[in-house]
């Protein structure tokens, strides 16, 4: 097995990306580009082609070309071989694609090499053997008639893509989405464009035939990104990233009344009671508070701690915050990278000045580690002495800022989790199963973990309530949004 030690980035350089159209790296028409800029060390990592309605008509163009044509006449059978081989190749290739996912983001290679890139293969693997599993519903009227369901892929979908687990996320719309029948055209997140770019490689390598998958880099509004949302033959968008972005999505594909999926943000409560285990709460917590610098959708950042074990919890979680190491994403040693991009940065920041105009204590971190003269890097900082008014406590800030907050009783930490417009995920710890149970039947959220984090089966529902999403994604659920169903009722 390779060690973090044994990975050498080096070998892989950053790379200049071009869309990938019809089966061929192109430029955009007007030869327009922008910069990809290394959050790490603020230097230019290559030049990004940026497409907009031009680049995108010629995709959905391809995309529809590809549909009609080879991709849905496939044995499915067939299909699915070509979908395993894309994991089995982002596998062979998972060094480079691991350190183009670390330049591009800033997150340390262990985390690319040992999550981000197999989780994106086994995504591939996953979706080919499960749609070998697919069946049919059949319903008998008596001796009437026979009704019986045919599922259908539903044409051109167009994908658009967060920054924070870029090949990852992608992947895992890419892959249900061909599993289906679908020809895709993709939308990169601006700030993360590299894997994405070398998945067409991948693709076309596996045999994916030209125009089934593309690839069209740029901007959201007034860009590719709203190119895409309004062409009249994408027939459905799934879409992962802001909520307000999803309003506007909502607003442009209406127009052309497409089918959405939405994973968006998230505040998720972190629910700790005294009688749990404070030694695996904590291991765990350091996770999903600073895992890839806080930025994962699903961290939790609200961590409501019963009072009994709020001054014993707060003093190891700080203390063991303080042992984090943050630092170059290529050194093994480095637990935390860089934020994405200055304005990421300089959001986080507002929001570390905020807390402390809201009265907020901060425990540790809150600044640039003193070591580290550039790049986007901020130590893991934990506030203390807020409340649920505080907009520290209300919104998603997407970096490694946790506020904890103490409680008394089940039905005042069940009102604050619930106290927010978002509902994406929830962690419970406790002991005591009925008192699970209880509250986890009763916390507004999508996803909710009992004494774990990040554990997950790809055959359960993956979403968001309230405004942390529509519509769930994962097995089953994102086959039924990748496909239609058409009902054939035979008079027997
Ligand atoms: P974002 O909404 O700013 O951008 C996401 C994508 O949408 C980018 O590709 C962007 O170019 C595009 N876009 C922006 N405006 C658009 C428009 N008007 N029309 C079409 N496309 C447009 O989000 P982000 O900053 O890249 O990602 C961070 C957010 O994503 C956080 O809120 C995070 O919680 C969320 N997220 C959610 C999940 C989940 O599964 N629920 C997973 C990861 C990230």
């Amino acid at each position: 097995m390779q060690t973090q030690e044994t990975i050498q980035p080096l070998k892989t350089k950053p790379i200049d990306c071009l869309h990938f159209i019809d089966g061929k790296y192109v430029p955009s028409q007007n030869e327009k580009t922008f910069l990809n800029i290394n959050p790490a060390t603020e230097e230019v990592l290559g030049k990004v082609a940026e497409g907009g309605k031009i680049e995108i008509d010629m995709a959905v163009a391809a995309a529809s070309r590809a549909f009609v044509g080879p991709w849905r006449k496939m044995p499915s059978a067939d299909r699915a071989k070509i979908i395993r081989r894309i994991g089995d190749i982002i596998l062979e290739r998972k060094d480079e694609l691991a350190a183009l996912e670390s330049y591009d983001t800033g997150k340390p290679l262990w985390l690319s090499s040992s999550i981000d890139i197999p989780r994106a293969a086994y995504n591939f693997h996953f979706f080919a053997d499960y749609m070998a599993s697919l069946g049919t519903d059949a319903y008998q009227m008596d001796d009437v008639a026979l009704n019986y369901s045919l599922r259908r892929p539903l044409g051109v979908i167009g994908l658009i893509n967060p920054w924070n687990l870029p090949l990852l996320l992608l992947t895992w719309k890419v892959a249900p989405a061909l599993a289906a029948g679908n020809t895709v055209v993709i939308k990169p997140a601006e700030w993360t464009p590299m894997t994405a770019t070398i998945l067409g490689e991948i693709c076309q390598q596996a045999g994916v035939p030209d125009g089934v998958v593309n690839i069209v880099h740029g901007f959201g509004p007034d860009s590719a990104g709203s190119a895409l949302t309004e062409h009249p033959d994408v027939k459905a968008i799934s879409f992962t990233g802001e909520t307000s972005t999803g309003k506007a999505i909502m607003a442009a594909a209406s127009q052309t009344l497409k089918r959405l999926s939405y994973e968006l943000g998230g505040k998720n409560p972190n629910i700790i009671f005294a009688d749990s285990d404070l030694d695996e709460v904590i291991e765990t917590t350091i996770k999903s508070s600073f895992i890839n610098q806080g930025e994962v959708c699903l961290c939790g950042s609200r961590i409501y701690v019963e009072r009994a074990a709020y001054d014993a919890f707060v003093e190891k979680f700080v203390a063991k915050t303080k042992q984090m190491v943050v630092g170059d994403p290529f050194d093994s040693s480095s637990k935390m990278g860089a934020l994405i991009s200055e304005e990421h940065y300089t959001r986080v920041l507002h929001y570390i000045e905020l807390a402390k105009e809201e009265g907020g204590v901060i425990e540790t971190g809150g600044r640039r580690p003193a070591h580290l003269e550039k790049g986007y890097f901020l130590e893991p900082t934990i506030i203390t002495n807020v409340n649920s008014k505080c907009r520290v406590v209300k919104e998603e800030i997407f970096g490694p800022v946790v506020c904890i907050i103490p409680f008394d009783t089940e039905e005042e930490v069940v009102e604050k989790a619930n106290d927010t417009h978002y509902g994406l995920s929830a962690s419970i710890w406790t002991n005591d199963l009925r008192r699970a149970h209880r509250v986890a039947g009763q916390i507004e959220a999508g996803i909710i973990w009992v004494n774990t984090w990040f554990l997950r089966d790809l055959r359960t529902p993956f979403g968001g309530s309230k405004q942390s999403g529509v519509g769930r994604e994962g097995g089953m659920h994102s086959f039924e949004f990748f496909s239609d169903l058409t009902n054939i009722c035979i008079k027997l």
